[in-house]
């Protein structure tokens, strides 16, 4: 039996021999940020692939988050999920905005539509809503009310690189979408991230703000940050988008595979796949009920013991963070949510063997086996 570490995910390697040259040619060229030309080339292929026609690349998701509400001159108060990672929020605080939480669905895991209005104020101006592991979020309702109040809406998309909803990049839903290209990403660049933009006009805005707000050699027009995506974040991004569709073909069979091991077991509940949706199988993520053996931290904590490091996404809920936290505000679903949830290990190189290891780290969960010593060899 192998003891090698099982992450949650990991970035399928990258064809070495023809990273040689792109790094050789970014030295040749002198050009090693600042829009060379890979990080040109990238944004190209990254519109055609997605099927949008502007957008911007970051050095991270969380710098393209902070610059896009900047972007859109949030001001205020901003709805979003207390389900979501540690970046979604915070980058509200980063802009001096005030994050307000409403609860998700218990099946989507995304904020629920249903519970935005009660929650706008005179001070709301925009809704920054998440695609939970990739599934979409109700974005024909949340554009309703957005209407209907005049409210911006930013969506964190960080989970939803590829994704397509009833025939569309879901990526064109809102006034802006927020991809991350971090390591744990279905699309990574080690760190890396872009924003998705609706015109040319604020595509130029955020060109100007993630560089410093400079317009020109002399002329600079807003206070901006530097948010730019170097040549070598290119050159590992250009390598990847050549394999990305079969890399995401391997994780919807690793998902499957899952799908039918996990009917077998009582007390697991693995995400349905969402309708009318080309997914990306960014995450596999798990419910663990009360009618399973062990507690979901106890599982957690067997597969810890065999080197498989399967993922809480996402827990503690970010509203219970001491910044955010505030004791009268209840958020059910989400809370039962982030007891439950577990994510599995799922990336494209999953192997036959570390599959295996998996599934009988759970089948001995499931039949009470766990903790004991020695077992097998
Ligand atoms: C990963 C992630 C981010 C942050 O992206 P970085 O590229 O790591 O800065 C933001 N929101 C969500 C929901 C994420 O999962």
């Amino acid at each position: 039996m192998s003891d090698d570490l099982i992450t949650v995910t990991r970035p399928s390697l990258p064809d070495l021999e023809k990273l040689q040259p792109l790094l050789e040619g970014i030295w040749k060229s002198g050009r090693l940020t600042n829009g060379g030309p890979l990080h040109e080339t990238l944004e190209a292929g990254l519109c055609e692939y997605l099927g949008v026609e502007h957008l911007s690349l970051f050095t991270n998701g969380t710098i393209a988050l902070v610059t896009a509400l900047q972007a859109m001159r949030v001001t205020g108060e901003v709805i979003t999920t207390p389900y979501t990672f540690a970046a979604t929020p915070h980058a509200l605080l980063w802009n001096k905005l005030k994050p307000v939480f409403v609860d998700i669905e218990p099946d989507s895991f995304n904020l629920d539509a249903s519970k935005i209005e009660a929650a706008i104020t005179p001070e709301t101006t925009a809704i920054l809503p998440v695609h939970c592991y990739g599934t979409p979020a109700n974005i024909d309702e949340i554009q309703r009310i957005a209407d209907l109040y005049g409210l911006h809406v930013i969506y964190d998309a960080a989970h939803a690189f590829a994704v397509r909803y009833r025939g569309r990049s879901l990526l064109e839903a809102g006034d802006i979408s927020v991809l991350s290209f971090h390591a744990t990403k279905v699309f990574n660049t080690f760190e890396g991230g872009a924003l998705i933009l609706k015109d040319k006009k604020t595509k130029q805005r955020v060109d100007y703000l993630k560089n410093f707000g400079f317009a020109n050699e002399t002329t600079v027009v807003a206070p901006g940050i530097n948010g730019k995506m170097n040549e070598f974040q290119a050159a590992l991004g250009l390598l990847q988008l050549e394999k990305i569709d079969s890399d995401i073909r391997a994780r919807q069979s690793v998902y499957r595979k899952y799908r039918e091991e996990l009917m077998g077991i009582e007390g697991l509940q693995l995400m349905e796949e969402p309708v009318d949706t080309e997914w990306n199988y960014s995450y596999c993520p798990v419910l663990v009920n009360e009618r399973f053996p062990l507690s979901r931290d106890d599982l957690y904590s067997e597969f810890r013991k065999q080197g498989i490091l399967v993922r809480r996404y996402f827990y503690p809920l970010v509203s219970d963070f001491p910044m955010y936290f505030d004791p009268s505000a209840v958020f059910e679903n989400a809370a039962d949510t982030a007891q439950r949830i577990l994510c599995l290990p799922i990336y494209s190189d999953l192997n036959d063997e570390d599959f295996g290891r998996i599934m009988s780290c759970l089948r001995e969960a499931a039949n009470g086996h766990h903790g004991a010593s020695g077992s097998g060899q």
